[in-house]
């Protein structure tokens, strides 16, 4: 372990800056849709397929942002800009991984 994150080829992450990280979400829309597309330009591949929705784990989650102008109903945002309807699929994305 270096302390630093080299999971994208953009730059170095320091471990400090992977702690305080966010994650994006995915959110309603996608149940019923499940496009894909952002699996497809994900770069470290941390977008995994559940039986309803598409989820991100957010232990892998670079942040890039990459996914959510891709998603074709506006189901991905960043962590902090979940509207509050949606705010359960925060827990829901996290719970997904830690079943
Ligand atoms: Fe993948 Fe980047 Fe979207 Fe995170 S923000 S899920 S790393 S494309």
């Amino acid at each position: 372990m270096h302390g630093q994150c080299y999971r994208c080829d953009v730059s170095p992450c320091t471990k400090e800056q992977v702690a305080n990280s966010m994650a994006y979400i995915i959110t309603e829309p996608c149940i019923g849709t499940k496009d894909a597309a952002c699996v497809a330009v994900c770069p470290v591949d941390c977008i995994y397929e559940g039986d309803d929705q598409y989820y991100i784990n957010p232990e892998e989650c670079i942040d890039c942002g990459a996914c959510e102008p891709e998603c074709p109903v506006e189901a991905i945002f960043a962590e902090d800009s979940v509207p509050e309807d949606w705010q359960p699929f925060v827990e829901k994305n996290r719970a997904f991984f830690s079943a």
